[in-house]
């Protein structure tokens, strides 16, 4: 199957890869030349826009860090829009049922199928094909799709309505940054006490307290203080602001989300929108005076 794929970062080139690995033609475009070159390496072939991508292929997947941008790729100048093949958008990034549903009013009027389909597992995930990806959308568009979204990841198909598997996946990244932050909390009030973090991973590994950040998060990069989670504090805040936006339209209060977003502007504030979504302990290291590290041999 021939496939657009718009949008090459740490999420979009392993995507990108996989579908070239598993034998489709990929046109691929991104603002990064390098990023390009990177994939028309392994075989993908080269676009100087999102428009020329959308003229060769009729499935266009985009995988973008902001609403906006994906507004702007899908429906602005230049855009998959004008594109002359395409008939289905298929976005993987992370950006709110309220921006799916006015992309999806927009290229219908041009009978272009928007299909979301976000994803979730982390760029290791992208890499291994592991990713649960949570796709929505006309049940025929999605269908004719599936067999490139199961070379990304796990498919789920979440519903007919538009934006269903962006619900779907914002439900599931609170969860995710809920667990970082409140688990940065829980580590550094541990070491400050006087524990052995790998103590702490171990026993709570083994008790009611787990999940992916004391899973995987804090033995392989927080502990290690490598911070190299590959996703961004920055991208983390976008998607719990989305939640909370979701959540208050449907009138369901959400005061721990809040607090959980306000340590993610703090950290985006000290420490940059690029910095690791791991790196959010670092605000509460600081005001604490100690660090979450493994003691030295
Ligand atoms: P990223 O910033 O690494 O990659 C985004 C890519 O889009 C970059 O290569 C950038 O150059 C490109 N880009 C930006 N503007 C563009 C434009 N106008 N036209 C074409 N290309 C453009 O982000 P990422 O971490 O790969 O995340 C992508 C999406 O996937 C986001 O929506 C994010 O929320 C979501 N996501 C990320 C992860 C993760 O662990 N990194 C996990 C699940 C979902």
């Amino acid at each position: 199957m021939d496939i657009g794929f718009i949008g090459l970062g740490n999420m979009g080139a392993h995507m990108a890869r996989r579908l070239v690995e598993a034998g489709h033609k990929v046109i691929v475009y991104d603002v990064r030349q390098e990023a390009i070159g990177n994939i028309a390496a392994l075989g993908a072939v080269a676009a100087r826009s999102p428009k020329e991508v959308a003229d060769a292929a009729e499935t266009v997947m985009v995988s973008l860090p902001t609403p906006d941008i994906v507004l702007k790729v899908a429906t602005g100048p230049d855009g998959v829009i004008e594109g002359k093949r395409v008939r289905r958008f298929v976005d993987l990034s992370t950006t709110g049922s309220v921006m799916a549903q006015r992309v999806f009013k927009l290229l219908a009027e041009k009978n272009i199928v928007q299909i979301d389909a976000p994803v979730s597992g982390g760029v290791r995930g992208a890499a291994k094909g592991t990713v649960a990806v949570m796709a929505s959308g006309p049940r025929a568009e999605v269908e004719a799709v599936e067999p490139a979204l199961k070379v990304i990841g796990k498919f789920f198909y979440i519903g007919e309505k538009s934006g269903a598997g962006q619900t779907m996946k914002l439900c599931n990244n609170v969860l995710s940054a809920a667990a970082t932050v409140a688990t940065s909390e829980s580590f550094v009030t541990g070491v400050k006490a006087g524990l052995d973090p790998r103590t702490m991973v171990d026993v709570i590994n083994a008790s009611s307290g787990r999940s992916t950040a004391t899973e995987q998060k804090f033995p392989e990069t927080v502990i290690p203080r490598t911070f190299n989670q590959g996703f961004t504090a920055g991208l983390m805040l976008k998607d719990v602001n989305l939640f909370i936006s979701e959540a208050k339209a449907l009138g369901v209060p959400v005061e721990a989300i809040e607090a959980v977003a306000a340590l993610l502007k703090l950290t985006c504030d000290e420490l940059g929108s690029d910095s690791d979504i791991t790196e959010v302990i670092k605000p509460i290291e600081k005001r604490a005076g100690v660090e979450v590290r493994a003691p030295k041999a």
